[in-house]
């Protein structure tokens, strides 16, 4: 069987798939396949990819089949549900379809989102997709609702007795909407880590306030990255390996490791694209850009695999914040984490292991081999450098640039006042970098900013940027909300007077002791 990229350039040479269509040539519902991009795990079907998590050699799960050929004009107009399904179910067995439609209508389409999932805005010049409308406010959302049904589906669908054991380190908002996600959802338990420190004051109320019988909340002195790393180590360990073995429990990650956070979030890339041309704004086919707040590189890299299904992009223009490691590796090459960790006002991207970036050296390598190479580098040295040939193929699609603090406030005192649009801070760093290129390279393509946050998640900064002085938290909700009349998302109205039910805090060394007591007591 051919790697869908053995014969095409990855970026620009779509067509294949299409002739491949229409000389009816129809994959079997076996040859949807996920391995790793490490190379050592035997080729998983959708259901396993999802239980499994990440590659049992450390590497993550990709697909390696020809990603199907959207035809847009069948796209246009499409409910989000719909549309979810039609974008999901090219992962998933042929006759998969309906039972994803349930999947996608039971994520997006009952009451959890509102009517329109992913309203689309225009700021200025620049298109807006807020993908923060879901439970907590915040674009992991639009992954994390789904994601637990995909689990507890691909459960049923193997036969799995055991018990999955969900593990998350979050960086802050990916915490809160896995305990969303997964709260009370049968033959699971979520375990989320986070740095006691580094997250908001709001997302951390977010989190140790969540209710639910299999939940647990624990925070760690440490960073971010501190946390992901034990915790795909915990995946690795074949001490907990046996525990689980004997507890029957297994694994699973929710983080953007996991296959299954991505596949949802190609949706809203086509999603967004067509309310465009719904709109008469672009005509159908017309190229547009897109602008991430990156941290761990998954939202990107959905719209790198919504590429490769047909939409048109010409750019993604990657928005860091100075944390800027991604924005050195899209200008150097060289992917060097021997650097200073700085929180920042925009804390869900305060990386510097950006996992995803993984997938991405994959896809456009196809070697799995090198990519080896490289993660043993940056294991050992903390640093590796991709080939010339290699950077050259990322450089045609990427720009990246990134914003630092005060340049963040001023962003959005500067979009409110000028467009109305109140952006949050993450939003800020995306919609900042956007107006640098767009001034550096007079591209007029039309360009769609991804809005990750809503700005009430981040009040205080909020509030700073817009009357220069600050205000605690709460009373910054407030005051944002009498100034700007922007609507405060259900999820936090008067969250600070919710109990709090998670005090734990644990050494970063101590995370996989943490989880094996977890383990023990689940099975009691
Ligand atoms: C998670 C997150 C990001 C970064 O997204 P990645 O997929 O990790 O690159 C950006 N902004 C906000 C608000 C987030 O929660």
């Amino acid at each position: 069987m051919l790697k869908y990229s053995n014969r095409i350039d990855l970026y620009f040479k779509i067509v294949y798939n299409k002739a491949n269509m229409e000389s009816g040539c129809k994959r079997s519902m076996s040859d949807k396949k996920y391995i790793s991009t490490r190379g050592q795990q035997k080729p998983l079907d959708f259901y396993d990819a999802i239980l499994q998590g990440i590659g049992s050699d450390g590497g993550l799960l990709v697909p390696d089949f020809e990603l199907e050929q959207k035809d847009l004009k069948s796209l246009q107009n499409l409910s989000y549900v719909d549309m979810a399904t039609e974008i999901i179910s090219s992962f998933v067995d042929e006759n998969a379809k309906e039972e994803i439609r349930e999947l996608c209508q039971k994520a997006y389409g009952n009451g959890l989102f509102p009517q329109e999932v992913v309203p689309v805005k225009k700021a200025g010049d620049v298109y807006i997709a807020e993908l923060f409308q879901g439970p907590t406010a915040a674009f992991k959302d639009m992954a994390l609702s789904l994601l637990p049904h995909f689990m507890t589906y691909s459960l049923k669908k193997k036969g799995e007795e055991r018990k999955v054991m969900i593990l998350a380190a979050t960086s802050g908002d990916t915490g809160k909407a896995a305990l969303e996600g997964f709260k009370d959802v049968e033959g699971t338990y979520i375990q989320v880590f986070y740095p006691v420190d580094g997250v908001s004051p709001i997302q951390k109320q977010q989190m140790i306030t969540q209710t639910g019988s299999n939940v647990d909340v624990v925070g760690i002195q440490g960073n971010f990255d501190d946390a992901q790393t034990a915790v795909k180590k915990a995946f690795q360990s074949p001490d907990l390996k046996d525990l689980c073995d004997e507890h029957h429990v297994f694994l699973s990650s929710a983080n953007s490791i996991n296959i299954g956070r991505l596949i949802p979030q190609v949706v809203y890339y086509f999603y967004s694209y067509m309310t465009l041309v719904h709109d008469q704004e672009i005509k159908l086919g017309e190229p547009v850009n897109f602008t991430i707040p990156s941290g761990n590189f998954g939202n990107c890299l959905a719209g790198v695999i919504a590429r490769k299904m047909g939409l048109p992009i010409t750019k993604f223009i990657v928005a860091s914040n100075k944390n800027n490691i991604l924005t050195d590796f899209f200008r150097t090459g060289k992917y060097d984490a021997r650097r200073d960790f700085y929180k920042t006002n925009a804390p869900a991207m305060d990386i510097l292991v950006s996992s995803n970036l993984e997938r991405l050296v994959y896809m456009v390598s196809q070697d799995s081999q090198k990519v080896q190479t490289y993660m043993d580098n940056l294991n050992k040295q903390g640093v590796y450098e991709i080939s010339d040939d290699l950077l050259e193929k990322l450089q045609t699609l990427f720009k990246a640039g990134w914003l630092d603090e005060d340049e963040v406030l001023s962003v959005i005192h500067t979009c409110f006042e000028e467009t109305g649009y109140l952006l949050d801070t993450h939003t800020a760093i995306g919609y900042g970098v956007y107006k640098e290129y767009q001034k550096a390279f007079r591209d007029e393509t039309k360009t769609i900013i991804l809005a990750t946050a809503s700005p009430y998640k981040f009040a205080d900064s909020v509030y700073e940027a817009l009357e220069n002085q600050k205000l605690p938290e709460y009373e910054a909700i407030e005051a944002v909300h009498q100034k700007t009349g922007v609507p405060i998302p259900t999820p936090l109205v008067h969250l600070d007077q919710k109990e709090v039910k998670h005090h734990k805090v644990i050494h970063k060394d101590d995370i996989i002791q943490e989880i094996s007591q977890k383990i023990k007591e689940l099975s009691l």
